[in-house]
């Protein structure tokens, strides 16, 4: 059974979205302030968050940032405004979705639904198989071969594990110190500002136009993420 966390400060919004989701069979459990929701969020294992924006203690922001520092999980953010779901969009927080009050649950069930089949296909390509196929990208792990758009092109060896580390979790914002956490880890030599340069020669590389990349994205002040 799908576990799914409900962050909502408002009772009777954060009811009527569990009845629904109860009715279609989803285990669902609620976190009425910011604080607790975020402490549920990362402490526990669940399969989505529906996310309100506006909330007592930890805003809707600053959850969707943290969780995405750690999980892949699909985020569903909820606001009562549509200029704050323009706002969401722009920061690049890695919300998968916007519903804006009043919503109807039906429509959110079904939302809900197709993010997490969404998110299991996404899981076996990414982990399960030796290949990985996002759109024009096919990368083969086992052999360490790329192909964009059909064209076979070469890497080096760590541009080929950056690339795999972030196709392997997209939608997830990595910081440039993070990237060099993960993959240089064992090179006292490397410094920080390598990041930058092997996400240059990727996009060079991947990219259709390096200045409208479609799937390495910076996120301003924050770092990088792979776009699925
Ligand atoms: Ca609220």
């Amino acid at each position: 059974m799908k576990r799914i966390l409900i962050i909502e400060d408002e009772e009777s919004i954060a009811e009527l979205e569990k009845d629904y989701l109860e009715l279609s069979d989803f285990q669902v459990e609620i976190a009425n302030d910011g604080v607790k929701g975020l402490e549920m969020a990362l402490n526990n294992d669940y399969d989505l968050f529906i996310l309100d924006l506006m909330l007592p203690g930890v805003d809707g922001f600053e959850i969707c940032r943290n969780i995405r520092m750690e999980k892949n999980t699909p985020v569903i953010m909820v606001s009562a405004k549509k200029e704050d779901i323009d706002k969401i969009r722009g920061l690049g927080l890695g919300a998968d979705d916007y519903i804006t009050k009043p919503f109807s649950p039906s429509e959110m069930v079904a939302r809900v639904k197709a993010h997490l089949s969404r998110y299991d296909r996404l899981i076996n390509s990414a982990s399960a198989n030796d290949i990985i196929h996002i759109r024009g990208l096919k990368i083969d792990k086992r052999s360490r071969r790329v192909w964009v758009n059909g064209e076979e092109k070469s890497f080096t060896t760590k541009e080929f594990d950056l690339l795999v580390f972030l196709a392997q979790h997209p939608n997830r914002v990595f910081t440039k110190e993070e990237l060099f956490n993960k993959i240089w880890a064992m090179d006292s030599m490397g410094q920080i500002a390598t990041v930058t340069v092997h996400i240059k020669k990727l996009r060079e590389k991947i990219e259709f136009d390096s200045a409208r990349p479609q799937y390495i994205e910076t996120i301003w002040g924050v770092g990088y993420r792979f776009k699925v």
